[in-house]
């Protein structure tokens, strides 16, 4: 990867922060797999959620196919936290950046692999689980879904999980190689 070229990239983006990171680096647990079963609405509803997504351990080796992932994050302010609709409007613009960002990856030449935010949304019904996925290009799965430890990420990387007032904090994992 030409990573100068692609940082270049980076700074013309809206990104709060980022880190390359090397996959060894990822912790998965079963208990993040354990909040989706239990606490997510989302859980069996999409093929970007569980248990579409497979195992936890299937996922784990799908990301460690992968020795390197860019990880970003985004900030949106907003004027208050606890109204969900209003934090969950600030996801569209994370995902588009998302996609931008793989598209610049993969513009080197390079494989990628995206995980991204909630469920999927590409679609007003999910194809899940009677027919194949309508758009497997345009789909990320949820980083949580993969049972991917991201306040575990973020501080070995440095990036702040948590911002202050009524900031929303989205981040999507590029694995390429
Ligand atoms: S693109 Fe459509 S079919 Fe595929 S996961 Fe998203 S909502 Fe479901």
């Amino acid at each position: 990867m030409d990573r100068e070229l692609l940082e270049s990239q980076l700074a013309e983006l809206p990104l709060y922060q980022y880190a390359f990171i090397d996959t060894g680096d990822l912790c998965f647990s079963e208990r993040i797999r354990w909040i989706c079963e239990h606490e997510c609405p989302m859980y069996n509803r999409t093929w970007a959620c569980p248990p579409a997504v497979g195992s936890v351990e299937e996922c784990r080796a799908r990301c460690l196919a992968f020795d390197s992932a860019l990880l970003i994050a985004t900030i949106t302010e907003v004027s208050d936290i606890a109204n969900i609709d209003e934090t969950l409007a600030t996801r569209m613009p994370h995902e588009e950046i998302t996609r931008q960002v793989t598209q610049l990856v993969r513009a080197q030449g390079l494989e990628t692999m995206t995980l991204s935010t909630e469920a999927c949304a590409h679609c007003a019904r999910c194809a899940w689980p009677d027919a194949p996925c309508r758009h497997p290009e345009k789909m990320y799965p949820c980083v949580e879904s993969h049972g991917i430890v991201v306040t575990d990420l973020a501080e070995k990387t440095g990036i702040d999980f948590y911002a202050e007032g009524n900031i929303v904090t989205w981040f999507s994992l590029i694995f390429y190689r």
